[in-house]
Formats: structure tokens, sequence, C-alpha cells
């Protein structure tokens, strides 16, 4: 399974227990683990609970999976997590609605003797997170970068081509670690000339999309063509970190009347795959939710059975502000109709998909 392959091993920090700091961590089995979750914005979201309840299950332990609320976010998945605090639950793993509120939270759950499990997404500004488990969030934006280019010189002749930028959530720590890689093969193009940016628009804070909400892209991407686009000026390609802003993406060109630009994409959501084998979207990332949901449950039973993880130190990915968080990181693989058959191999829905726009 190419998705499992995991970094280089180094000895993990201090805190390898991950629990009190007064002692080791006690999750027996059959005790419940807590799993809080964020609001549904893709679709590895929704897949993530049956994951988490199936793997938890079959490890012998009680799922208690709880998602954030579509509005309300915040306050809702801090309330969730109190409550699995108060209730006992011997091992939190939490995906963060917005990594940067959960401080409170995560400080309880420490001194309860509780290990906080980060997951998919960092937890920032507390020492108080003993583990991240997560794909490799710079190479999957280094990996769409490389899409983007590979994609415009296949499918739009010779540069210099126009190109716009999207990053997701700024509440969301993946987001600017997604968008550093992307420009880390991007900005090179930009200053050489092969790139235009026509809007200028390429700082973070300029092309993030709050809510990682469809309709914010969607938006953006009209009124940038709008007063970028509106002449002779082609719209060559566009970076999008997700496949459901890649899909709104397309959706503003298409209502635009303009050509279908290179756009990328993540997740490989089941509504990206057709567009991706019929050459409306350029790529996607797979990072198979089973097996990051997978890769937690077997940290909780290495923590359980009171043993060390073997985890990687990397500042790069993993700096929450406070502290490198130890980390099981796995590998992303980039997806476009050329070896999406083979990529999702397996994945039967997703094979399917594939197999059926060939
Ligand atoms: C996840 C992506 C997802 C995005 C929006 C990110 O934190 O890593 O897979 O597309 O959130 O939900």
């Amino acid at each position: 399974v190419a998705a499992l392959t995991v970094v280089t091993l180094t000895s993990c920090s201090g805190t390898a227990r991950g629990g009190s700091d007064s002692g080791a961590t006690s999750i027996p089995k059959g005790s419940t683990i807590g799993v809080a979750l964020p609001a549904k914005t893709s679709q590895n979201w929704v897949l993530a609970k049956a994951a988490f309840e199936s793997s938890l299950k079959k490890a012998g332990f009680k799922a208690d999976v709880q998602y954030a609320a579509a509005t309300n976010t915040v306050p809702d998945q801090q309330n969730q997590i109190s409550g699995m605090v108060t209730k006992g639950d011997k091992a939190i793993i939490i995906a963060a609605q917005d990594g940067s509120q959960l401080g409170t939270q995560v400080k309880q759950a420490k001194a309860a003797g509780i290990p906080v499990i980060a997951w998919d997404r960092n937890i920032t500004g507390t020492k108080n997170v003993d583990y991240y488990v997560a794909f490799n969030n710079f190479k999957v934006g280094q990996l769409q970068g490389q899409a983007l280019l590979d994609g415009l010189k296949k499918l739009k002749g010779n540069g210099p081509y126009n190109v716009e930028l999207f990053a997701g959530s700024p509440d969301d720590a993946n987001a600017p670690v997604f968008f550093n890689g992307a420009m880390d093969v991007l900005q090179p193009k930009i200053d050489d000339g092969t790139l235009k940016v026509v809007s200028g628009q390429t700082k973070f804070t300029q092309v993030s999309t709050q809510g990682w909400l469809a309709q914010n892209a969607q938006t953006r991407m009209s009124n940038l063509l709008q007063s970028n686009y509106s002449g002779s000026t082609k719209l060559d390609g566009v970076l999008s970190p997700n496949d459901t802003l890649g899909r709104a993406i397309l959706q503003a060109t298409k209502s635009a009347g303009k050509p279908n630009p290179v756009v990328t994409g993540q997740d490989s959501e089941t509504a990206s795959i057709p567009l991706i084998m019929n050459g409306t979207q350029y790529s996607t990332i797979y990072k198979n939710t089973d097996v990051e949901a997978q890769a937690a449950v077997d940290l909780v039973t290495t923590l359980s059975k009171g043993d060390k993880p073997k985890t990687v130190l990397d500042k790069k990915n993993n700096y929450n502000g406070v502290k490198t968080v130890p980390a099981i990181e796995l590998t992303p693989v980039l997806v476009t109709k050329d070896n999406a058959v083979k990529a999702y191999s397996n994945n039967p829905t997703l094979e399917a998909l594939a197999k059926a726009g060939q």
C-alpha cells in the first residue's frame, strides 16, 4: 500500500507516554477513545467516522466519535472535547476545527492524564499535544505545485502561463503548510516569468479560503475572472488546495464561459474522480482515510501497551508554535488520469470510478 510508507524514524521526545506528567498512560483494553472531528467541509471527514469506528473496534476499544456542528463549530468542538475528558475517555484523537482554539481543552486532558493525539490537522500554540498523525502536508503542497506545472505544459503548450492561486482556511494549521509546499515549487517559476499571477495575489492572506467553503472559492474565482480576465487575457491554470474548492473554481470558470483551466486538487473525492478521468480537473492527491485512522489507532494500541511509539520530529511540517509535535507521517500520492487506476488499487470504490472513466 503506497500510502502506508512511513518516513525515516527517529526517536520520539521525552513525553513518550503522552499522559500525565506524573506517570504512565493507562489505556485499558475495552476502554473508550474519543475522536473529535471538525465540520464536514470535505469528504475525508465524512469517511473518517466509519474508519475510526471500525479500526477502534478491531483494536479492542470503544469509539466515541463526534463532529463539530456545521455552524458554531469551534465552541461545539471545545465542549465535545471537555465532555470526553469529563466522561473519562482514555485517549483523545482530535482533528481540529480551529487548531489555535483548543489550548484549554487539551490542558484539561493533560491534567487528567489523557493522551492527546492531533489527527490530520495539528493543534497549535500549546505544549499539551502529545502526538500528531497526518500525511506529509508540505509534500502534499509540493505535489500540487508540480502537478500545476506539469498540467500546464501538457495541456496549454509552451508558457508563459497565466495562473491564479488558492489556499485553504486560515484557521486550519494545514492550509499554510500546503500553500508553502506548493510555493516551494511555484515561486521560482513566478520569479523566472514562466508563471504570471495576473491578479498579483500571491500571499497566503490574499488567497486563503475561509472555512474551506466552496462558495467562498467560487465567489473569489468569479471576481478574479471579472477583474483580470475580461478581454483576451486567458486563464491557463489554478492552484486549488483540495477537490471541493477545485470543483467550485471550475464551476466559476464555466459560468463565466471561459475555457477549462488546469486545476489541481486533494482528497480523491468521489465527485472529482470522474472529472479527472474526463480531463476537467487535472489532478488530486490520495490520502487514504482508512490508513490515516488506522495509524492513529495503532498509536493508541502502542501507548496502551506502555510501549514507546516510533515518531519523527519534522519541524517544517509539525511545529505548532510551541514545539515540534512528535509525528507519524504518511506519504501522500499524486493522482492524475494517467495513474488513477493503479493509485486506487487498494480502494474498490475509487478504483471503480477511475476504471469507469477510462
Ligand atoms: C485536510 C484536507 C481537507 C481540508 C478541508 C485539511 O485539513 O487535510 O484533506 O481537504 O482540510 O476539509
